[in-house]
């Protein structure tokens, strides 16, 4: 039975969130961060709210802009040049999932990519997949943060992502190679899973499907790093969080693990505002 660590991804949140602080506070000016929310959804209304209280709490501007579900593509795009030309902007965010009628390809797409915190734009994911500098997802780049802080140095591990999104699986096997990791990307038409799990030194699950990774597909003493976000139902009209790992199973046999609430869910936002920092720093450079 191993000893499994928890890693805790709110300590670590704090400190980037720190050393954002901290480096705005020597800033010529503070770095700005726009996020555009376009319908009710109420998740996501959560979300941004949240974003904008951190941003606020690190130094950094924040420009909040509620657009009705009825906004066109062409009202959209025309917010989105506005924010491209603002010099006080220095990352732009469109909150994902945008309502139906709207083609969220064509508007991450019209984003100046040096203001693209969220790492979407395809020269973004470009430059990730061939090595060079420019803006990573946030959600990956946390997990990679917190890779490095429970492991140390990454080269030579075999790293298993399970799921393919263009916005955490493929970029997390991205940053996994450019660690030197050898990297496995398994998918829904993946056979045998557990076979290939069971073969991680480093498991990443972003399937979106509750609790899927069972105790006996983790090799024992593997860092696992859990991205589901899931609500299930729990008690008497009641529901509860959940991450893509069965995680009582999982401890005794993981050697790190992140939990779901407190792992990853932190690390998000604090690498958003650290990508904006990024962001405005690049620009002046
Ligand atoms: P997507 O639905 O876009 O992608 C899911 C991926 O998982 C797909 O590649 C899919 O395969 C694969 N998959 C689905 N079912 C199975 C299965 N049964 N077996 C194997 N693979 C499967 O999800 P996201 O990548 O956007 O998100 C994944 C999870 O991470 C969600 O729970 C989401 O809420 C959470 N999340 C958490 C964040 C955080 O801040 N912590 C941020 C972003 C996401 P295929 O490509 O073949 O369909």
């Amino acid at each position: 039975m191993t000893a499994t660590r928890v890693i805790d991804g709110k300590a670590a949140s704090a400190s980037v969130l720190a050393e954002v602080s901290a480096k705005v506070a020597g800033l010529a000016r503070p770095p700005g961060l726009a996020v555009i929310l376009v319908g009710e959804d109420p998740a996501s209304q959560v979300y941004v709210r949240n974003k904008a209280r951190q941003t606020l709490a690190c130094g950094l501007r924040s420009f909040e802009y509620r657009l009705p579900a009825a906004t066109s593509q062409a009202e959209l795009l025309a917010r989105i040049a506005a924010l491209n030309a603002d010099p006080a902007v220095d990352g732009i965010l469109v909150q994902l999932p945008l309502p139906p009628g709207l083609d969220p390809a064509g508007v991450l797409a019209e984003i100046d990519r040096g203001k693209d915190v969220d790492g979407f734009h395809v020269v973004n994911a470009g430059r990730l997949a061939t090595g060079q500098r420019g803006l990573v997802p946030c959600t990956p780049l946390g997990c990679l943060y917190l890779l490095r802080q429970t492991l140390g140095n990454l080269s030579g591990r075999h790293a298993v992502v399970l799921g393919r999104s263009n916005i955490v699986g493929k970029p997390m096997a991205q940053l996994l190679l450019g660690a030197d990791c050898t990297v496995t990307i398994a998918h829904s038409r993946s056979r045998d899973l557990p076979a290939i799990t069971r073969g991680a030194e480093i498991l990443v699950a972003a399937v979106g499907r509750p609790e899927m990774v069972r105790g006996d597909w983790i090799a024992p003493g593997a860092t696992v790093i859990d991205v589901g976000i899931n609500r299930i139902p729990h008690g008497e009209g009641g529901s509860v969080l959940v991450g893509d790992v069965a995680f009582a199973e999982a401890l005794g046999v993981a050697g790190a693990i992140t939990p779901v609430p407190g792992g990853v869910g932190p690390m998000t936002i604090a690498m958003l505002l650290a990508n904006t920092v990024a962001a405005y720093e690049a620009r002046l450079a």
